[in-house]
């Protein structure tokens, strides 16, 4: 086995050599006539020339040697039914799902916005897509009608695929009415929407002419196969925009020989998985980690991919570990606000199952903070693999490489670069490297590698005014600040724009939050700055506590073990001015705090866009904390 010191080299310093040995591993209906063509930095493109097809690599060509294996479980606690589909059973469904695409004039190189929960029609309608090359624009389901319809004027769909509804601890969320709202609200509504209906809302009126009915129109169509459209490898395959933390969200473009090569890869190198093997992301298909390893990875490694629909605590906080026993799965992905969530609960839920099979948990999207990182690696006595990832790169950007190497997990840091990328941790401004230890922004040297994003939507300005106009030289800025150690790991210090200036010093807020976050008796902490007559901005902390219950005098007891906490660790200076203990955090749906609008809350303005809201009883119950400090 090489070392990935070794590889990592060759990937940097060979990269055509390299990448031309790693493009075998997919199937090519004509190779590329160049690995690399770098004329029009920072635009790239990988593999031109070269012709191919995300689907049929993640079906047909597994079609010989598998076709009998399970291609995808996709299980729901919230309707109850798991639906278990061979590669052939795939191949079948994907092809009556791309006739269906065809017979609504959906083409190559038209959008569909595909709007569903984490059910398998999902993935049978992104594989359609990417079957006939039509691009497919995944948006989160539940995401609100006024999210949606941004979307839908950005992506200018042909088609817009629905489930009737979703479904949240039982709860059902009808889609179709948001998806009729979204549609009125927008500029350029699709001519179709294809409603896929599980029978949760069978009363929904259907608008004449527009609306189709998908088991309706399969009856009629039959089992039809499909050809598939050999796309040049830079074609776009598919849009998928940011979450919009911090922002108007973007149309991330991706493209089709770059991206499949970038996801064979990674299921070896980084994810450890071979074909046959099971991999469970529990990311819903909505966001990149969806697309990328609920879907298309997995699939294309010729794996299992086990899809999940529901709360990680329903039926009980053992679920998902009680499906990875009967899966037998063997590389896990997951996010850290997931584990803390499990982590409110009892070890024992984990201890009583039969998880020698598991090998790997990989958690990504936000900072995994060490009491979390600490508890599930003690429940689990497996790695426990922080992976920083952003919607752009589409697959990780710093990792731990186990199918290379297993390098020593050192608690809050994602390890290194992943192969291909050439990162650096430069001074903001000039540009300068960095030494050890040394703070600065984290960015990547172009060209990126296959598998990152190719341009924002019809927007290459765009492109490069949001990544690479943040230094004289080009590079794409993460806009994410880094410090790297003396031995090479990273640890990312959080958002460029999560800086907060106390008295003339600069302080990252995720610092502050891992200083609180020490505290035994914090489960979760978010602090923002806000402005002081004095200082110009102070700290203010919003935590939540391990003990739901706790009284008064143990909240004001924790609120002073935090502030004691971040004196020790930053000086008095960082010393937050308040203290909130609160029941919940506000996040969006992704699990990602919504600090500009705790932000804007706690300076008595207002809160900005709460569409992507998951719980509204959490920044209702922030108004009334900031209402009695
Ligand atoms: P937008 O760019 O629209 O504001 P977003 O940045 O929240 O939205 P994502 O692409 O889903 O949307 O998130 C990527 C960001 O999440 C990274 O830039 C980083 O700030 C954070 N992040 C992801 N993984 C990690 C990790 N392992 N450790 C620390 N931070 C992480
Ligand atoms: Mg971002």
């Amino acid at each position: 086995m090489s070392s990935y010191e070794e590889v990592y080299r060759r990937s940097i310093e060979q990269p055509e050599a390299f990448w031309a040995e790693e493009a075998r591993a997919i199937h090519w209906h004509r190779p590329p006539d160049r690995i690399l063509d770098d004329a029009d930095p920072p635009f790239r493109k990988w593999f031109a020339g070269g012709q191919t097809n995300l689907c049929y690599n993640a079906v047909d060509r597994h079609l010989e040697a598998r076709g009998d294996q399970l291609a995808l479980a996709a299980v729901s606690t919230e309707t109850g039914v798991a639906r278990e589909v061979t590669y052939r059973e795939l191949h079948r469904e994907v092809n009556a799902f791309a006739a269906a695409l065809l017979r609504l004039d959906v083409g190559r190189g038209d959008r569909v916005v595909i709007y569903m929960p984490n059910m398998a029609e999902a993935v049978f309608a992104m594989l359609a897509c990417a079957r006939i090359g039509a691009i497919h624009s995944v948006v989160f389901g539940g995401f609100a009608a006024h999210n949606l319809a941004l979307r839908i004027d950005d992506a200018e769909p042909k088609l817009l695929v629905c489930a009737d509804a979703g479904s949240r601890s039982g709860r059902i969320i009808p889609y179709k009415p948001l998806v009729d709202e979204a549609c009125a609200r927008a500029q350029s509504p699709p001519p179709h929407v294809l409603i896929v209906s599980r029978g949760l809302d069978p009363a929904q009126p259907r608008v004449a002419g527009r609306d189709v009915d998908y088991a309706e129109l399969r009856a009629q169509l039959g089992d039809a196969e499909v050809p598939v459209a050999w796309l040049e490898s830079n074609e776009p395959s598919y849009l998928l925009y940011t979450s919009g933390t911090t922002g108007r969200p973007k149309g991330v473009q991706r493209d089709v020989g770059g991206y499949a090569v970038a996801m064979a890869q990674s299921m070896r190198t980084i994810f450890d998985c071979a074909p046959g093997e099971v991999m469970f992301s529990t990311s819903d298909v909505g966001w990149a980690v969806g697309h990328s390893y609920n879907v298309y990875g997995p699939l294309i490694g010729g794996c299992t991919s086990l899809l999940y629909e529901g709360l990680p605590v329903n039926p009980d906080p053992g679920i998902w570990w009680s499906l990875c026993e009967r899966y037998g799965v063997r590389t896990m992905f997951s996010s850290p606000t997931a584990i803390r969530v499990l982590k409110k609960h009892d070890a024992a839920y984990l201890r009583e199952r039969d998880l020698s099979k598991l090998r790997y948990l990989f958690l990504a999207g936000e900072p995994l903070d060490e009491p979390t990182a600490q508890w599930i690696t003690e429940a689990l006595g497996k790695p426990v693999i922080d992976n920083y990832w952003q919607t752009e790169t589409g697959w990780p950007a710093l990792t731990l490489m186990p199918g290379l190497d297993m390098k020593p997990v050192r608690f809050g840091s994602p390890g290194f670069p992943n192969l291909g990328y050439r990162m650096k941790v430069v001074r903001e401004g000039s540009g300068e490297t960095v030494g050890p230890n040394e703070k600065g922004v984290l960015v990547i040297e172009p060209p990126l590698p296959p598998g990152c994003m190719t341009t924002v939507w019809r927007d290459d300005r765009r492109f490069l005014d949001s990544y690479f106009s943040h230094f004289d030289e080009l590079l794409y800025s993460s806009l994410d600040w880094a410090v790297r150690d003396e031995d090479g790991y990273t640890f990312i210090l959080g958002r460029t724009d999560d800086v907060i200036n106390v008295a003339g010093h600069r302080l990252g807020t995720r610092e502050i939050e891992e200083a609180v976050s020490s505290c035994p008796a914090v489960a979760e902490a978010a602090v923002i700055g806000v402005a002081d007559e004095l200082k110009g901005q102070v700290p203010i902390v919003f935590a939540t506590l391990r003990d739901p219950k706790a009284d008064a005098a143990a909240r004001e007891q924790a609120a002073r073990d935090m502030q004691r906490a971040v004196d020790a660790s930053l000086g008095a200076v960082a010393r937050p001015s308040r203290v909130y203990v609160v029941g919940a955090l506000p996040k969006t749906r992704s699990g990602k705090l919504l600090r500009r609008s705790l932000q804007a809350l706690a300076q008595g303005q207002d809160p900005g866009d709460l569409s992507t809201l998951d719980d509204p009883g959490a920044l209702e119950e922030v108004k009334r904390a900031l209402g009695n400090p």
